[in-house]
């Protein structure tokens, strides 16, 4: 393969995911063969190895997989959570939910992306969806 191939020119895979999430848009790419989303964000699909890839907006919903509570003193910010949130389109990424209290988590609560741009590189977390 050509290290001049297009597919290998410009920003790779996690900074485009970055510069969409900078412009508060939470995309990953959707393969245009097997029609799998994945993340981590790459060149080819995980799934069936296809180049033939295509960036698109996710719902941002998805699902608590699971969830633990790091324990902290409160003194250092008390507890938070970790968790695993399987997206509607499929793939699965760790991340917390916020907005309310870590031990409140469950699995399978229903939740909503919020694009954190707090630091450097943007982030995904997740706020429950009310009413459920
Ligand atoms: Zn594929």
């Amino acid at each position: 393969m050509s290290s001049t191939d297009d597919r290998f020119n410009g920003p790779g895979p996690d900074q485009i995911y970055y510069n969409y999430l900078r412009e508060d848009n939470f995309s990953l790419p959707q393969c245009q063969d097997c029609h799998e989303f994945h993340f981590y964000p790459r060149v080819v699909c995980p799934h069936c190895g296809s180049f033939n890839l295509e960036w698109k907006t996710l719902s941002g919903k998805g699902e608590v997989y699971s969830t633990t509570t790091i324990r902290r003193k409160p003194e250092r910010g008390g507890h938070y959570n970790v968790c695993h949130v399987t997206l509607e389109e499929g793939p699965r990424l760790m991340s917390r939910v916020e907005g309310v209290d870590s031990l409140d988590v469950k699995i399978g609560d229903k939740v909503t992306a919020v694009i954190n741009k707090d630091s450097d590189d943007p982030f995904v977390t997740f706020t429950p969806v009310q009413g459920d």
